[in-house]
């Protein structure tokens, strides 16, 4: 088998033919940083990582660019609102980059606590203004733009194929129809989907943050930086590009007309800018069921209200790691649901698969096995794993064979550690660790056996036990384990020598 993903760009699932061999340069569209992460935002990341981590496991090289968006992102999209970091700055009677260095810290911190690898390449959008400018410069060159009201246009009817992602078409999208419905008025555009590549009428009388440029003293749009950024760390052309669906019909549409109408004509013929689009569908949250609308989900958003952060869920009692495996159930194409009762589900799921892995890792051995001495059943494993996440990353099949194989009786506890830990490279649920803190817990309540008239028999059983290991005389040690379990006692191997505690 080989790595298959869902292309948005055609609609249709793709072997993955990187542009270099063994390597793979991905971009994903990161977080505007004026506000939380709220738990819809945080699906996305969870995504890409896990894209990220199965590359790593197919052992390709990578580098995984983010951009932090900390100017520019108005309120609506298609350059109609405010610009939702000058209007909290203003708010919080702060500045605008302490506003963005407060949240981009909160932002590290979730994705850590949810076990997110930071991506190789992390750009914050005011630090590449200079690069924004000079892809413009090329754009204007290329005969895309035009200056209406102060601020700089891209003519969308100059570049062919534009909205050719979300499968726009002009004429359609004249009259409103498509899968694009925002149509923001604006009487400076020549069409309604053009958008601004260079402000210099600030809504605001004291934008805080200008710079200059040949079009005059103002800001960036939003989506130029994603464009400016992406080729800056990835080259003209690179593999993949994703973000949430609501990017498919505007951000990324117009990513895709700035960045290949700056392309020379020796560009253009290389191919497309991108070659893989990759979108995660959205966390929505499950209403009440007393309510009687037919629609029974409401989208997570701060306007609505519906908005929860990672710090809620612990807060509530949750492990951020509950949150991860309850994404990983969903694949990342289809809807998720939130509610809470699906949340206790993943934990009590979570929880029950650490303590599986906790009996393992307490009577392994230490031994480490190599994946090619396996038992062809552990293989199999393995390799139905690796099918399941080779096709277009299915996680919720990737978790259910952990789930088997960590109790599969007929595998060695050696074997089983093994396969968990190859499995939890691309799943991220860190189990081994959990595992062994689960064991030290206990461990720390039952290390005493004080009042229990048995005890010193068993402890002395427990040392034999040892002996014979050391021994080597393994039949014995077995046969120890065993009439202790018979008689619900059980004896966990930790790191300063076994112990026991009944069952
Ligand atoms: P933002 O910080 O608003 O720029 O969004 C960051 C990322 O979260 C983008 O890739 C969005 O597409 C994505 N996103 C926003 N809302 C949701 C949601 N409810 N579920 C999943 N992804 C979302
Ligand atoms: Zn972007």
């Amino acid at each position: 088998m080989s790595l298959k993903l869902y292309n948005t760009m055609g609609r249709k699932l793709e072997e993955f033919k990187p542009l270099h061999e063994g390597f793979c340069g991905f971009y994903g569209c990161g977080p505007t940083v004026y506000n939380y992460a709220h738990i819809g935002n945080l699906r996305a990341y969870v995504f890409l990582d896990v894209l990220d981590r199965v590359l790593c496991f197919l052992g390709y090289k990578k580098k995984h660019v983010m951009n932090i968006t900390d100017i520019g992102h108005l309120s609506g999209d298609a350059d109609d609102g405010e610009d939702k970091m000058v209007k909290q700055a203003i708010e919080r009677k702060q500045s605008v980059l302490e506003i963005a260095d407060f949240y981009t810290k909160a932002f590290f911190n979730d994705i850590e606590r949810l076990n997110i690898k930071k991506p190789d390449v992390v750009c914050k959008a005011t630090d590449h203004v200079q690069e924004m400018i000079d892809l413009i410069k090329q754009i204007e060159a290329n005969g895309h733009t035009y200056m209406a009201g102060g601020n700089l246009y891209f003519d969308v009817t100059t570049f062919d194929d534009y909205g050719k992602l979300a499968n726009l078409k002009l004429d359609e999208l004249k009259a409103g129809a498509g899968e694009r419905d925002v149509v923001v008025v604006d009487e400076n555009k020549r069409n309604p989907y053009d958008f601004v590549l260079w402000f210099t009428k600030s809504k605001f009388e004291n934008q805080a943050l200008v710079w200059d440029s040949p079009w005059g003293r103002g800001y960036p749009g939003w989506h130029i930086e994603c464009s400016a950024m992406s080729m800056k760390y990835l080259g003209r052309h690179f593999d993949i590009h994703t973000g949430g669906i609501d990017h498919i019909p505007i951000h990324h549409t117009n990513e895709i007309a700035q960045s290949e109408g700056a392309f020379s004509s020796e560009e253009r013929n290389a191919g497309p800018w991108v070659n893989y689009w990759l979108h995660n569908e959205f966390l929505v949250i499950q209403k009440e069921k007393n309510d009687d609308s037919s629609d029974d989900t409401a989208k997570m958003s701060k306007s609505s209200g519906n908005f929860l952060t990672l710090q809620t869920l612990i807060d509530k009692g949750y492990d951020p790691l509950d949150y991860r495996y309850f994404l990983l159930g969903a694949h990342y194409r289809s809807q998720a649901k939130f509610s809470w009762d699906s949340m206790d589900s993943a934990k009590n799921s979570r929880k029950a698969l650490v303590q599986r892995a906790a009996k393992v890792f307490a009577s392994y051995d230490g031994k480490s096995v190599d994946e090619s001495s396996l038992s062809e059943k552990a293989k199999d494993y393995l390799a139905k794993f690796t099918t399941a996440i080779e096709n277009d990353l299915a996680t919720p099949q990737a978790l259910s064979y952990v789930q088997v194989a960590i109790k599969d009786s007929e595998l060695q506890a050696s074997e089983i550690v093994t396969i968990v830990r190859k499995m939890d490279e691309v799943l991220g649920l860190k189990i081994e660790d959990c595992a062994k803190e689960f064991n030290k817990k206990e461990s720390a309540q039952v290390d005493t056996h004080e009042g229990d008239p048995e005890a010193e028999e068993i402890t002395a059983l427990v040392l034999e036990r040892t002996q014979a290991k050391k021994d080597k005389d393994f039949a014995k040690a077995d046969q120890i384990r065993n009439d202790l379990q018979a008689r619900g006692v059980i004896i966990i191997d930790t790191p300063n020598g076994p112990i026991w505690k009944r069952n």
